[in-house]
C-alpha cells in the first residue's frame, strides 16, 4: 500500500476511534439492558409526556408540583422514559431541583431503574427558569456575526439548565430564515446558509463542551429538520414546497455541520415538504440522515406530531398507522405530549408485526446510550454544585455584551446620532415602557408576554434613555405594548413640543410559533400612524426597532433620520439601546437578512441573476431586482472602515489546495470600532446558474482610530461548492470572483 494511502486508513482509525471512545464501555451495558427489558419498558423508554400530564390538577397546574399519583402511572404503569415542558411559566430554579429528584426518585422505583430525561427550551437563555439569563434571539445573534458570543451564551444556557436539573436543551433552531412572514423567523441566524451553519455548529459545542456527563453539559437537539422555515404561505407549520436541490443547498447543511460538531439529538419539522410529512419521510429521516449524514443519535417527534400523520395531514388512515409510519420512517421518541395513546399504539403495532422488535431495539438503543452519556445513569439527580452555575453576576455582562454588539444602524443620516446626553428626549411608541417586545418568545413563558415573569430589575427603554439624560425629558408610553394609550397621536404630539429629538419605539409584542402568524408583512397602521404623527411635529425622529422580523416600514423611513435595529435583543435590550443612542457603544451589528422594501420584492442576497431582471423587453429591461430597504449584512458605525485592495496567494486554485486571501482595513474615523469583514464569492459561470454571491467567511476585528490590520482568511474547493443537478455537492473548474466590501479580485479553480 503507497505510504500516502497507508496514513490515510490510519487517521480514518484514529478519527473513528475517537468519536466512539466512550462507546464500548456503554454499548455492553445498554446491549446487557435491553435484553433483560420487557415490550412495555422499551416502549416507555419512547414516550415522552409534558409536565402537565403529571403535575397537580394536569391542564391547569401552575406552579409545575407533582402529583404523586399522575407520576406514579406515568413512570410505572406507562414506563414513561422522558418528560419536557412546563406548566404555565417559568419557576424558580430550586422548584425545578426538587420536581427533577421527585421524578427520579419515582424512577429508582421501577424495576430496571432507568432513569428520566427530561427536556426544555432554551432557545436564547433558560426559558423556563425564573431570573435565568436570556440573550438576544438567534436572528440578533447572527447579527453581531461574533461566534464567541454565541458560545458563551450557549455555555451560561447549558449551565443554567443543568443547575436547573435538566440536562437535555431543545436548540439550537438551525431553520435557515428564507420566509420573513414565518413567525418563528427570529429564532433563526437569518438568510444565509453560511451564517447558521457556523453560529449553529458553534451552538452546539459549547453546550456540549465539558462532555454530556459534566455539570455544565447538556445534549443539543437541533431542530426542526428540515426546512420548517419557508412554508409557502408564511404560516407557521404549513405545507412548504422545495425542489430537492433547494433543501441540499440551503436547508440541510446546518445540520451536516452540527451533525460533525457532534450533536446528541434532534426534533423533527412539523410541517410537510412537496406533500409529504417529515414525520413520516423515510428518505429525510433514515436515508438521508442517518445513512447520508451519519447522525447515531436520537430522534425526538416535535409536539403531537406523529398523530397529527392521521389527524392533520391526512396520510395515516388511523391513530396506529401513524404511529407505524413515523417509528418505521425512524423516529426514535414521541413527543406525544398530553396522552399515553403512542405508547398504546405503538404496542399494537408492534404485536401486530408492523413495527418490528429490531426497529425498537434500535431506537431504545441510542436512548439509553444518550442517557448513560449524560451521567444519568450514575447520578440522576441536579448535582450539588450545579446550582452555584445559576444566575452568576458575570453573566449579565455577557447578555450585555451580545445585546450591544448586536444592535444594527440602519440609518443616521447628518450624523443625528449619537444623541448628546443634555437633549431633552421624548420617548413614545408600544415598545418603550415594555420589557416583553424587547425579549421577544420563550422568554419565562412560551409566548414571552406575561411581563409579570420577567426579573424585576428589567429594564425599559424608557428608563434606560431617562438615566443617560439625567432624567431630563419624558416618556409617554404606558406599560403594555397594544394600550391604546401609545397609539395617541394628538398626545404625541402635545409632548414633542418641549422636546429636542423623538426616540419613537416600534416593532412588535413577543409571540412564538403560530400565535405569531401575520397576514401582512407591513408594520400595522397604527404604528405607521404614530410615526407620521411625530414627523409632523419638526422634531427629528429616531426609530428604535424592537421586532423579531422585518416589518415593512418604507413609508416612514424617509421620514426619520435615524433607525436603529434592536431585534429582541434579551434582558439587556434596553440598556443596549441607550449605549448607542448616546454614543456610550458604537454599533457594530450588521443585518443577517435583506430588509424587504416592498411585501412583493422579497429577494433574498444570494439570489441568482435573473432575480434581478425586471421589465423582459429588450429595449427596457432593468437589472434592480435586489432592492431591499436595506441590504444583507448592512450596519453603520460612528466610525469608518476602508478597505485596501485584495491579495490573493495564487491566480489559480488547484484541486485540494488552499488559497490565502489577504485585505487590508482601516478605521479612517475617531472612534475605535469593532467591524465584520465579510468575504463572498461568484462563480463567473456554471452548469447551474451561480448565485450572484454567497457568503464564504467573515471576521470581526476591532479597531483604535487611525489603526489598520490585514485580515487573511483560507479558501479551499469546498468553500466553492454547490448542488448541482445530479443534486451533488460539488465544485466545478471555473472563474470565480471574491467580493470583499467594495473590493474585488478574481481567481480561477482547476481541479
Ligand atoms: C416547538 C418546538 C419545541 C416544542 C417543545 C413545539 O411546539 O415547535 O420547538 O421544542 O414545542 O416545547
Amino acid at each position: 500500500m503507497p505510504i500516502k494511502r497507508l496514513l490515510a486508513a490510519l487517521s480514518l482509525l484514529i478519527v473513528s476511534a475517537n468519536l466512539h471512545a466512550q462507546t464500548p464501555d456503554i454499548s455492553g451495558k445498554v446491549e446487557k439492558l435491553i435484553n433483560e427489558m420487557t415490550l412495555d419498558e422499551k416502549i416507555g423508554q419512547m414516550t415522552q409526556v409534558t409536565l402537565a400530564v403529571v403535575a397537580k390538577g394536569g391542564w391547569s397546574n401552575e406552579d409545575g408540583s407533582i402529583d404523586p399519583d399522575l407520576l406514579k402511572k406515568a413512570i410505572q404503569q406507562y414506563k414513561v422514559g422522558s418528560i419536557l415542558n412546563v406548566t404555565a411559566h417559568a419557576v424558580s430554579v430550586e422548584k425545578w431541583r426538587s420536581v427533577q429528584t421527585e421524578i427520579q426518585d419515582e424512577a429508582k422505583q421501577t424495576r430496571l431503574k432507568i432513569p428520566v430525561i427530561y427536556g426544555l427550551d432554551g432557545m436564547h437563555g433558560q426559558t423556563y427558569t425564573l431570573n435565568s439569563t436570556l440573550f438576544p434571539q438567534n436572528i440578533a445573534m447572527a447579527a453581531t456575526r461574533n461566534p464567541e458570543l454565541v458560545a458563551a451564551a450557549a455555555h451560561v444556557t447549558a449551565n443554567e439548565l443543568r443547575a436547573s436539573g435538566v440536562r437535555w436543551e431543545f436548540a439550537p433552531v438551525l431553520d435557515c430564515g428564507r420566509q420573513p412572514l414565518w413567525s418563528r423567523f427570529p429564532e433563526t441566524y437569518g438568510e444565509d446558509v453560511y451564517i447558521g451553519k457556523t453560529m449553529g455548529a458553534t451552538a452546539v459545542r459549547a453546550y456540549q463542551a465539558d462532555g454530556l456527563n459534566h455539570p455544565t453539559g447538556v445534549a443539543a437537539c437541533m431542530k426542526h429538520y428540515l426546512a420548517y422555515s419557508a412554508p409557502r404561505s408564511g404560516k407557521d407549520r404549513s405545507p412548504s414546497y422545495i425542489p430537492e436541490i433547494e433543501l441540499r443547498e440551503y436547508f440541510l447543511p446546518q445540520f451536516h455541520d452540527a451533525i460533525q460538531a457532534g450533536a446528541a439529538t434532534i426534533m423533527i419539522n412539523s410541517g410537510e415538504i412537496n406533500g409529504v410529512p417529515v414525520h413520516s419521510s423515510k428518505y429525510l429521516l433514515t436515508d438521508v440522515l442517518r445513512t447520508e449524514m451519519g447522525f447515531q443519535g436520537v430522534v425526538v417527534s416535535d409536539w403531537e406530531d406523529i398523530i397529527r400523520l392521521h389527524t392533520r395531514h391526512l396520510v395515516a388512515n388511523s391513530p396506529r398507522q401513524a404511529v407505524v409510519m413515523a417509528v418505521n420512517a425512524g423516529v426514535d421518541m414521541s413527543m406525544i405530549p398530553s396522552d399515553y395513546s403512542f405508547f398504546d399504539l405503538l404496542k399494537e403495532a408492534v404485536e401486530k408485526k408492523e413495527v418490528s422488535i429490531n426497529r425498537i431495539n434500535e431506537a431504545v438503543r441510542r436512548i439509553l446510550t444518550l442517557k448513560y452519556r449524560l451521567g444519568l445513569f450514575d447520578n440522576p439527580y441536579p448535582e450539588e454544585g450545579s446550582l452555584a452555575n445559576f444566575g452568576k453576576p458575570e453573566y449579565q455582562q455577557t447578555a450585555l455584551v451580545a445585546a450591544q454588539e448586536a444592535m444594527t444602524l440602519l440609518k443616521n443620516q447628518n450624523d443625528i446620532l449619537p444623541l448628546s446626553k443634555d437633549k431633552r428626549v421624548l420617548v413614545a411608541g408600544p415598545s418603550a415602557s415594555s420589557i416583553a417586545p424587547l425579549n421577544g418568545c420563550w422568554s419565562y413563558t412560551w409566548q414571552g408576554n406575561q411581563e409579570q415573569w420577567y426579573p424585576a430589575d428589567s429594564k425599559t427603554i424608557g428608563e434606560t434613555v431617562l438615566a443617560k439624560t439625567g432624567g431630563k425629558g419624558a416618556v409617554i408610553s404606558v406599560k403594555g405594548f397594544d394600550n391604546p394609550q401609545n397609539f395617541d397621536t394628538a398626545k404625541l404630539k402635545a409632548a414633542a413640543m418641549d422636546a429636542d429629538v423623538i426616540i419613537l419605539c416600534l416593532g412588535e409584542n413577543a409571540y412564538a410559533e403560530s400565535p405569531g402568524n401575520i397576514r401582512d408583512l407591513a408594520l400595522p397602521e397604527n404604528q405607521m400612524a404614530l410615526a407620521r404623527a411625530a414627523a409632523a411635529t419638526g422634531k427629528p425622529v429616531i426609530l428604535v426597532l424592537t421586532e423579531g422580523r422585518p416589518r415593512l416600514i418604507t413609508g416612514i423611513e424617509p421620514l426619520v433620520p435615524g433607525i436603529l435595529m434592536a431585534y429582541w435583543s434579551g434582558r439587556k435590550t434596553a440598556e443596549a439601546v441607550a449605549d448607542v443612542l448616546f454614543g456610550d457603544y458604537n454599533p457594530n451589528g450588521i443585518l443577517p437578512f435583506s430588509y424587504p422594501r416592498y411585501s412583493g420584492e422579497v429577494v433574498l442576497y444570494d439570489r441568482k441573476h435573473t432575480e434581478d431582471v425586471r421589465e423582459i423587453f429588450n429595449s427596457d429591461m432593468t437589472w434592480d431586482g435586489y432592492n431591499p430597504l436595506y441590504p444583507f449584512g448592512w450596519g453603520l458605525s460612528y466610525t469608518q472602515f476602508k478597505y485596501g485592495p485584495l491579495s490573493l496567494s495564487a491566480a489559480q486554485l488547484k484541486g485540494s489546495g488552499n488559497l490565502t486571501v489577504k485585505i487590508t482595513v482601516t478605521n479612517s474615523g475617531n472612534r475605535e470600532g469593532k467591524h465584520s469583514v465579510e468575504l463572498y464569492t461568484h462563480q463567473q459561470y456554471a452548469s447551474i446558474t451561480p448565485n450572484m454571491r454567497r457568503l464564504r467567511a467573515f471576521k470581526k476585528i476591532s479597531l483604535k482610530p487611525g489603526e489598520t490590520q490585514t485580515v487573511s482568511f483560507t479558501l479551499t474547493r469546498a468553500d466553492l461548492a454547490f448542488v448541482n443537478e445530479q443534486l451533488k455537492t460539488v465544485t466545478e473548474a471555473g472563474d470565480f470572483d471574491i467580493l470583499i466590501g467594495d473590493q474585488k479580485a478574481s481567481f480561477s479553480y482547476q481541479p
